[in-house]
C-alpha cells in the first residue's frame, strides 16, 4: 500500500437476519484495480454466498476482528445503519456509506456527529437520472418486490397459472398489488410470470401506464396524488373514503394481495381494514411490505404471520435479505457508483462535497448533522 492509498473496509453485518454484504468480489476487484485497498471482515459475505476465498482472489485483504478491519480505514461500507457502539469503533474523520435510517437511528447519528465521522445516507440520494446507478432504495425494493410475490405464491393454496389438465381446468389466481412504485412493479412482473391475473392500484396516475405495460390491469380512481419528487402525497379524507370502497371490493376478490404503499417520512397508509379482511376469500394471503412502517393492513404485525377468518396476513421484515446473493450484488454496484463521486482520478478521497448527489446524501460531516429533519429531531430530543 502506498502512502495515501484510501482503505475501504467492508464489515460483516451484525443485525439479526441480515444476510447481505455491502460489497461483492466482482466490485472489490474493480476497486482494487483502481488503486484502492479493500479490507473485508472474515466471513462478511458468508451468508450471501460470497466466501472469503472469492474476496481474496478479487484482491481484498481478509481481516479478522473489527478493530483490525477499521484501524486506518478511510471509508466504511455498510448495509444496515451502524449502531452507536459500532460508531465508537470507527476512526475519527472516517467516511461511512450505507443505509442510515436518518430519522430513527438518532443515538448513532449523534455519536457520528460527536466523533466527527462523515456519513452518507443512501436513503437521501436524490432520485435523479444521474443517480440511478446509485439508487439503493430502488435496487433493494426490486429485490423485495420479487420476494414478496414468491412469498405470496408459496403461502397461497392455489396454482397461480391457468392449467388445462386431464384432472380438469384450473382457473388462474388473482393477485392484487397495492402501490405500484419500484417494489410493486417488480411484484407485478413476478406474479405475471407465474401466470396469475394481476391487478394493481396506485394513487399516482403516472403509475397506470407502467402497470399496463407489464400486462396488468390498473384500477383507477378519480384521484391523482402525485406529490413532490414523484412520490405520493397523503390523501384527503374524502379521497381516502373513495379509495377504501374501491380497494375493499378488489381485495375481496383477490387470492394474493401484496401491499407496498408508502409516503416518505410518514406512517404507511392503511388500505385494508379489518372489515375488508373479513370479506376476503378463505385461503387468501396478504403480504404487507409496509409492515415495518406501520402496515397497509390494519391487522398486520411486523415480523409475524397471523391467520384470521381463513386469511393469512404476513408482515415480513427485510425482504431483500432473503435473496442475499443478488441483493448484495446490486447494492455493491450502487456503492461502487457512489464511490466514483467520492474518489478522484488520483485515488484520493474528495473532501469537498459540492456535487448535487453528495450534498443531498450527506447526513453528518465535521461535527454537524447536515440533514435538516434529523437535526430537528436531535434538537427536540436533546441528544
Ligand atoms: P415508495 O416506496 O415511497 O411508495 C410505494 C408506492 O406507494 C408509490 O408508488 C406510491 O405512489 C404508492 N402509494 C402511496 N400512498 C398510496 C395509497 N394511499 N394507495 C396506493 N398507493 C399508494 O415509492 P418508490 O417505489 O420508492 O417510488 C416512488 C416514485 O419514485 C415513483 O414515481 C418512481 O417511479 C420514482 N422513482 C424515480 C427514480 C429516478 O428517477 N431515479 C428512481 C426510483 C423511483
Amino acid at each position: 500500500m502506498s502512502l495515501g492509498t484510501v482503505v475501504i473496509a467492508v464489515p460483516k453485518e451484525t443485525a439479526p437476519n441480515e444476510k447481505r454484504v455491502a460489497s461483492v468480489p466482482e466490485v472489490v476487484q474493480k476497486l482494487v484495480k483502481s488503486g484502492l485497498e479493500v479490507r473485508v471482515e472474515h466471513d462478511a459475505g458468508l451468508n450471501a454466498f460470497y466466501p472469503d476465498d472469492l474476496f481474496a482472489t478479487a484482491g481484498a485483504k481478509i481481516v479478522s476482528g473489527r478493530e483490525n478491519l477499521l484501524r486506518g480505514a478511510g471509508i466504511v461500507l455498510c448495509v444496515q445503519p451502524p449502531t452507536a457502539p459500532e460508531v465508537d469503533q470507527f476512526d475519527e474523520g472516517s467516511v461511512v456509506i450505507g443505509f442510515m435510517n436518518p430519522t430513527s437511528n438518532l443515538p448513532a447519528i449523534a455519536r457520528m456527529r460527536d466523533r466527527k465521522i462523515t456519513a452518507f445516507s443512501l436513503e437521501l440520494v436524490p432520485r435523479i437520472t444521474r443517480a440511478q446507478s446509485m439508487d439503493a432504495l430502488s435496487s433493494q425494493a426490486t429485490a423485495g418486490g420479487y420476494v414478496a410475490a414468491i412469498l405470496g405464491a408459496e403461502n397461497c393454496p392455489k396454482f397461480l397459472p391457468m392449467l388445462t389438465t386431464a384432472a380438469g381446468t384450473i382457473r388462474p389466481a388473482t393477485v392484487l398489488i397495492l402501490g405500484a412504485g419500484v417494489a410493486g412493479l417488480m411484484a407485478i412482473a413476478t406474479a405475471k410470470r407465474l401466470g396469475a391475473i394481476v391487478e394493481a392500484y396506485d394513487v399516482r396516475r403516472a403509475a397506470g401506464e407502467q402497470v399496463r405495460s407489464l400486462g396488468a390491469k390498473f384500477l383507477e380512481l378519480e384521484i391523482n396524488a402525485e406529490g413532490q419528487g414523484g412520490y405520493a402525497r397523503e390523501l384527503t379524507a374524502e379521497e381516502k373514503e373513495k379509495e377504501q370502497l374501491m380497494v375493499s371490493a378488489a381485495v375481496a376478490k383477490a387470492d394474493i394481495v401484496i401491499t407496498t404503499a408508502a409516503i416518505p417520512g410518514r406512517r404507511a397508509p392503511v388500505l385494508i381494514t379489518k372489515e375488508t379482511v373479513a370479506k376476503m376469500r378463505p385461503g387468501a394471503v396478504i403480504i404487507d411490505m409496509a409492515a415495518e412502517t406501520g402496515g397497509n393492513c390494519e391487522l398486520t404485525q411486523s415480523g409475524k404471520t397471523i391467520h384470521l377468518h381463513g386469511v393469512t396476513i404476513i408482515g415480513p421484515q427485510n425482504l431483500p435479505a432473503r435473496i442475499p446473493f443478488h441483493s448484495s450484488q446490486m447494492y455493491a454496484k450502487n456503492l461502487q457508483a457512489f464511490l466514483t463521486l467520492l474518489i478522484d482520478k488520483e485515488g484520493s478521497l474528495i473532501r469537498e462535497f459540492s456535487d448535487e448527489i453528495l450534498a443531498a446524501s450527506l447526513l453528518v460531516h465535521a461535527g454537524e448533522v447536515r440533514y435538516g429533519p434529523t437535526r430537528d429531531l436531535l434538537a427536540g430530543g436533546k441528544q
